[in-house]
């Protein structure tokens, strides 16, 4: 059953799936539609439209990552084909390119590239990813500017998005619709549930931290699949990193982090 399920195509246009008593599931167009599959979503964000010169500045980023141990060669690419200066505001675009978290609104920022990419790197390391090549089916809650997102598409087969800020939420769909990726759903709703109807995941990755990983992470993780999420441990925060396989679930915590909390509910 999991197979066919994560055989399903996305031809994706944005989903808006309200909450509370209001319409769920409802399915809203975007302004902007998102184009069904011409060609394949890596290929297309390569550095099409986007200047010699913050090329150039990703590069450098790219180069300073490396340096410093990330060597997973699919994350690197990734990381070089996203612009992220276009993922936050022009008056913090300077530091677009550098090692450092910024705020993107509503008190939340857009996560350091290095553990953005150390997360990513972990992930692939995971044995359904492994198998695969690739993230796979992929659940990212913690939407917020959609950078991340962006590089989830890189290196899965598809990516459910969630947001519980609807500003956010309408501010990562503007955003990423230049990109046109096809195989990525942004969904508004409380992340702390997961997205059953596309479970189970390959991959599953928080944006922000909470006691625990949710019990519906756990649920919604494909046997052979893999989570990555910072939980708080004593007074600071950690990386869990859970497995699951045909016994069950195994977790191991790896370095500190410092990410913005999860919280309940939309807003
Ligand atoms: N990956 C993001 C980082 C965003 S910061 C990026 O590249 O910009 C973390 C985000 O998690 C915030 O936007 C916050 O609103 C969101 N968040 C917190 N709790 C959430 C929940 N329960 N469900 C969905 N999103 C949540």
């Amino acid at each position: 059953m999991s197979e066919q399920r994560s055989s399903r195509r996305f031809p994706l246009p944005l989903e808006r799936v309200a909450s509370g008593s209001a319409r769920r599931g409802e399915v809203q167009r975007p302004q902007r539609p998102l184009q069904d599959a011409a060609h394949d979503a890596r290929v297309r964000l390569a550095p099409s439209g986007v200047g010699l010169d913050s090329a150039q500045v990703r590069e450098r980023m790219v180069q300073r990552l490396q340096a410093q141990g990330l060597r997973h060669e699919a994350v690197l690419r990734a990381l070089r084909a996203v612009p992220r200066h276009e993922f936050i505001d022009t008056a913090l675009a300077a530091q677009a390119y550098e090692d450092t978290s910024l705020p993107i609104g509503h008190e939340q920022t857009i996560s350091k590239p290095s553990v953005v990419g150390h997360m990513l790197a972990v992930l692939l390391a995971g044995s359904a990813a492994r198998a695969r090549g690739g993230l796979g089916k992929v659940l990212e809650i913690g939407t917020g500017c959609g950078y991340q997102c962006a590089l989830l598409a890189q290196l899965g087969d598809s990516v459910i998005s969630i947001e519980r800020i609807r500003a956010l939420f309408d501010k990562a769909r503007t955003q990423l619709a230049p990109l046109r990726l096809d195989r990525v759903r942004l969904v508004f709703g409380d992340g702390l549930r997961g997205h059953a109807p596309n479970a189970p995941y390959h991959s599953i990755i928080a944006a922000a931290v909470g006691d625990e990983p949710a019990p519906a992470w756990l649920e919604q993780l494909a046997i052979g699949g893999r989570l990555i999420a910072p939980v708080r441990r004593g007074g600071a925060q950690v990386l869990a990193v859970v497995d699951r396989d045909t016994a069950g679930y195994r977790r191991v915590d790896l370095d500190e982090v410092h990410f913005v909390p999860l919280k309940s509910g939309v807003d």
